[in-house]
Protein backbone atom coordinates (compact mmCIF):
# COMPACT_ATOMS: atom_id res chain seq x y z
CA UNK A 1 0.00 0.00 0.00
CA UNK A 2 1.01 3.27 -0.54
CA UNK A 3 -0.03 6.38 1.46
CA UNK A 4 -1.32 9.86 0.32
CA UNK A 5 2.13 11.12 1.39
CA UNK A 6 3.84 8.60 -0.56
CA UNK A 7 2.08 9.00 -4.01
CA UNK A 8 2.77 13.04 -4.07
CA UNK A 9 6.12 12.11 -3.26
CA UNK A 10 6.11 10.76 -6.37
CA UNK A 11 5.16 13.81 -8.01
CA UNK A 12 7.29 16.03 -6.16
CA UNK A 13 10.11 13.95 -7.17
CA UNK A 14 9.16 13.80 -10.43
CA UNK A 15 8.70 17.58 -10.74
CA UNK A 16 4.93 16.67 -11.56
CA UNK A 17 4.12 19.35 -9.06
CA UNK A 18 3.91 23.04 -10.77
CA UNK A 19 3.49 26.51 -9.03
CA UNK A 20 2.19 29.59 -11.47
CA UNK A 21 -0.82 30.97 -12.82
CA UNK A 22 -2.93 28.12 -14.21
CA UNK A 23 -6.08 27.77 -16.41
CA UNK A 24 -7.42 24.35 -15.83
CA UNK A 25 -9.61 21.89 -17.84
CA UNK A 26 -13.36 23.54 -16.16
CA UNK A 27 -11.84 27.35 -16.81
CA UNK A 28 -10.79 28.42 -13.63
CA UNK A 29 -7.69 29.55 -12.06
CA UNK A 30 -5.20 27.85 -9.72
CA UNK A 31 -1.74 28.47 -8.02
CA UNK A 32 -0.78 24.61 -8.79
CA UNK A 33 -0.80 22.29 -11.28
CA UNK A 34 -0.48 18.59 -11.18
CA UNK A 35 1.35 17.89 -14.34
CA UNK A 36 0.93 14.06 -14.35
CA UNK A 37 2.70 13.75 -18.11
CA UNK A 38 6.08 14.46 -16.17
CA UNK A 39 5.89 12.04 -13.48
CA UNK A 40 5.03 9.18 -16.34
CA UNK A 41 8.79 10.31 -17.76
CA UNK A 42 9.52 8.26 -15.06
CA UNK A 43 8.65 4.89 -15.51
CA UNK A 44 9.45 3.47 -12.22
CA UNK A 45 7.80 6.08 -10.49
CA UNK A 46 4.86 6.28 -12.59
CA UNK A 47 4.83 2.18 -11.84
CA UNK A 48 4.45 2.52 -7.97
CA UNK A 49 1.78 4.90 -7.98
CA UNK A 50 -0.36 2.96 -11.01
CA UNK A 51 0.63 -0.38 -8.89
CA UNK A 52 -0.84 1.38 -5.82
CA UNK A 53 -4.15 2.40 -7.51
CA UNK A 54 -4.61 -0.85 -9.16
CA UNK A 55 -4.17 -2.56 -5.51
CA UNK A 56 -7.12 -0.85 -4.80
CA UNK A 57 -9.49 -2.26 -7.60
CA UNK A 58 -7.90 -5.59 -6.32
CA UNK A 59 -11.50 -7.87 -5.68
CA UNK A 60 -13.28 -6.00 -8.84
CA UNK A 61 -14.13 -8.38 -11.67
CA UNK A 62 -12.33 -6.04 -14.79
CA UNK A 63 -11.93 -6.75 -18.33
CA UNK A 64 -10.93 -3.54 -20.04
CA UNK A 65 -9.70 -0.44 -18.69
CA UNK A 66 -11.00 3.17 -20.78
CA UNK A 67 -9.19 6.67 -20.27
CA UNK A 68 -10.05 9.95 -21.77
CA UNK A 69 -7.43 11.02 -24.16
CA UNK A 70 -4.72 12.52 -23.72
CA UNK A 71 -3.95 12.81 -20.14
CA UNK A 72 -5.26 9.31 -19.00
CA UNK A 73 -3.60 7.15 -22.02
CA UNK A 74 0.17 6.54 -20.31
CA UNK A 75 -2.10 5.83 -17.03
CA UNK A 76 -4.65 3.89 -18.36
CA UNK A 77 -1.90 1.86 -19.95
CA UNK A 78 -0.17 1.18 -17.21
CA UNK A 79 -3.03 0.59 -14.80
CA UNK A 80 -4.32 -1.84 -17.39
CA UNK A 81 -0.61 -3.80 -17.29
CA UNK A 82 -1.21 -3.90 -13.58
CA UNK A 83 -4.61 -5.30 -13.50
CA UNK A 84 -3.56 -7.82 -16.60
CA UNK A 85 -6.39 -6.35 -18.62
CA UNK A 86 -6.60 -4.54 -21.89
CA UNK A 87 -7.07 -0.77 -22.25
CA UNK A 88 -8.65 1.92 -25.15
CA UNK A 89 -8.70 5.31 -24.93
CA UNK A 90 -11.69 7.70 -25.79
CA UNK A 91 -10.92 10.63 -27.46
CA UNK A 92 -12.98 13.80 -28.88
CA UNK A 93 -14.34 13.92 -31.85
CA UNK A 94 -16.24 17.57 -32.85
CA UNK A 95 -16.19 18.05 -28.98
CA UNK A 96 -17.66 14.65 -28.55
CA UNK A 97 -16.27 11.72 -26.82
CA UNK A 98 -15.94 8.79 -28.73
CA UNK A 99 -13.66 5.60 -29.47
CA UNK A 100 -12.18 6.05 -33.01
CA UNK A 101 -8.90 3.69 -34.36
CA UNK A 102 -10.69 0.81 -34.30
CA UNK A 103 -11.39 0.49 -30.64
CA UNK A 104 -14.36 -1.12 -29.29
CA UNK A 105 -16.41 -2.27 -26.28
CA UNK A 106 -18.56 -5.32 -26.34
CA UNK A 107 -22.04 -5.39 -24.22
CA UNK A 108 -21.65 -6.51 -20.38
CA UNK A 109 -17.82 -5.86 -20.34
CA UNK A 110 -16.26 -4.41 -17.13
CA UNK A 111 -15.17 -1.57 -17.46
CA UNK A 112 -12.85 0.68 -15.24
CA UNK A 113 -12.46 4.82 -16.51
CA UNK A 114 -8.78 5.81 -15.39
CA UNK A 115 -7.98 9.22 -15.58
CA UNK A 116 -4.60 11.00 -14.08
CA UNK A 117 -6.46 13.68 -11.97
CA UNK A 118 -9.73 14.71 -11.63
CA UNK A 119 -10.73 18.02 -11.13
CA UNK A 120 -14.74 18.30 -11.91
CA UNK A 121 -14.78 14.98 -13.23
CA UNK A 122 -16.16 16.23 -16.63
CA UNK A 123 -14.16 14.46 -19.38
CA UNK A 124 -14.33 11.10 -17.39
CA UNK A 125 -18.05 11.47 -16.65
CA UNK A 126 -18.54 11.67 -20.63
CA UNK A 127 -16.38 8.47 -21.05
CA UNK A 128 -18.18 6.52 -17.95
CA UNK A 129 -21.29 7.25 -20.52
CA UNK A 130 -19.93 6.57 -23.91
CA UNK A 131 -18.90 2.66 -22.20
CA UNK A 132 -22.61 2.97 -20.76
CA UNK A 133 -24.24 3.60 -24.21
CA UNK A 134 -22.61 0.84 -25.37
CA UNK A 135 -23.77 -1.50 -22.75
CA UNK A 136 -20.92 -1.34 -20.85
CA UNK A 137 -20.83 -1.82 -16.88
CA UNK A 138 -19.00 0.67 -15.39
CA UNK A 139 -17.67 -1.22 -12.19
CA UNK A 140 -15.22 1.96 -11.22
CA UNK A 141 -13.94 5.32 -11.47
CA UNK A 142 -9.84 5.29 -10.95
CA UNK A 143 -7.40 8.43 -10.48
CA UNK A 144 -4.22 9.18 -9.22
CA UNK A 145 -5.52 12.45 -7.82
CA UNK A 146 -9.29 13.77 -7.02
CA UNK A 147 -8.86 17.77 -6.79
CA UNK A 148 -12.28 17.48 -5.81
CA UNK A 149 -11.59 16.23 -2.60
CA UNK A 150 -14.09 13.99 -2.36
CA UNK A 151 -16.72 16.11 -4.06
CA UNK A 152 -17.11 15.04 -7.65
CA UNK A 153 -19.70 11.76 -8.05
CA UNK A 154 -19.75 9.45 -10.78
CA UNK A 155 -22.57 7.21 -8.98
CA UNK A 156 -20.06 4.40 -8.69
CA UNK A 157 -17.34 3.44 -6.93
CA UNK A 158 -14.35 5.83 -7.23
CA UNK A 159 -10.48 5.29 -5.90
CA UNK A 160 -7.93 7.36 -5.73
CA UNK A 161 -4.47 7.95 -4.19
CA UNK A 162 -4.65 11.21 -3.58
CA UNK A 163 -6.88 13.53 -2.20
CA UNK A 164 -6.93 17.19 -2.01
CA UNK A 165 -8.60 20.72 -2.52
CA UNK A 166 -6.49 22.71 -4.43
CA UNK A 167 -7.30 26.41 -4.47
CA UNK A 168 -9.14 27.24 -7.62
CA UNK A 169 -10.61 30.57 -8.46
CA UNK A 170 -13.45 32.01 -10.57
CA UNK A 171 -11.30 33.88 -13.47
CA UNK A 172 -12.98 37.21 -12.90
CA UNK A 173 -12.20 36.65 -8.68
CA UNK A 174 -8.59 35.80 -9.23
CA UNK A 175 -6.08 37.02 -7.36
CA UNK A 176 -3.41 36.46 -9.41
CA UNK A 177 -5.36 37.51 -12.15
CA UNK A 178 -5.40 40.56 -9.96
CA UNK A 179 -1.75 41.06 -9.27
CA UNK A 180 -0.78 41.07 -12.52
CA UNK A 181 2.64 39.63 -12.10
CA UNK A 182 2.57 36.15 -13.92
CA UNK A 183 1.07 35.22 -17.10
CA UNK A 184 -1.83 32.86 -17.18
CA UNK A 185 -0.81 29.20 -18.96
CA UNK A 186 -2.59 26.34 -19.74
CA UNK A 187 -0.52 23.39 -18.58
CA UNK A 188 0.64 21.51 -21.75
CA UNK A 189 0.18 24.00 -24.49
CA UNK A 190 2.26 27.08 -24.89
CA UNK A 191 -0.61 28.81 -24.97
CA UNK A 192 -0.72 32.06 -23.12
CA UNK A 193 -3.80 33.67 -22.19
CA UNK A 194 -5.06 37.34 -21.45
CA UNK A 195 -8.19 35.71 -18.73
ZN1 LIG B 1 -6.00 34.11 -12.81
Amino acid sequence: MLTQEQALNCYKQTGAILKGHFKLTAGRHSDTYMQSAKLFIDTKQSEIVCKALAEKLAGEKIDLVVSPAVGGILMGYEVARQLGVPNIFAERENGEMTLRRGFSVEKGTKVVVVEDVVTTGGSVKEVVKLVQGLGAEVVAVASLVDRSNGAVDFGVKYVNLISMEVVSYDPDECPICKEGKIELVKPGSRQIFKK
